[in-house]
């Protein structure tokens, strides 16, 4: 028997249950009420994004840190006893993510990983903030005529002046 604890157990379930998970759920009431609309696991998309914003012309993935291996952080821990197991299983799901977005790309959509961490109460605020900030740089820089700028997507950058001029 797997010695998972039980808050491991239930990070997984949720994975794997994978609809409307609370991390999830609090992006969407969010950027909702910010006033951004949004389709919900798009299965057209490649990846079945959990947030698809057209306008914006980009996806958003809300990944469990367990499930979804993120790396260096305190809530990817794997389980004492099937090591190898657990280990293979995420790494399929890191490569296929991976796979995922770079298709995206490759369709033009620009793709933003919200990680459940990033939604502890601490540092929620901060990251919603953040959120909004990026998709609203995306939005200007795509119609922007760009000569030679580089887009910087800088997911730590929180700037809410901007956020009211591009809803
Ligand atoms: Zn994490």
């Amino acid at each position: 028997m797997d010695k998972l604890t039980q808050e491991q157990r239930h990070r997984c379930m949720s994975a794997i249950k994978g609809r409307n998970t609370k991390p999830e759920l609090l992006v969407r009431k969010f950027l909702f009420s910010r006033g951004f609309r949004y389709r919900l696991n798009d299965s057209r998309l490649p990846g079945h994004p959990d947030l698809v914003l057209r306008k914006y012309r980009t996806v958003i993935f809300v990944n469990g840190c367990f499930w979804h291996g993120h790396e260096g952080c305190k809530y990817y821990v794997l389980p004492k006893t099937n090591v190898e197991f657990w280990r293979n299983k995420i790494e399929r799901n890191r490569l296929r993510d991976k796979e995922e977005q770079r298709k995206l790309a490759s369709m033009g959509w620009h793709s933003i990983t919200v990680w459940e961490c990033q939604l502890k109460p601490k540092i929620r605020e901060q990251t919603l903030e953040a959120l909004v900030y990026t998709l609203c740089h995306i939005y200007l820089e795509d119609r922007r005529i760009k000569p030679y700028s580089p887009v910087k997507e800088n997911i730590q950058m929180v700037a809410e002046s901007e956020t009211e001029y591009c809803k």
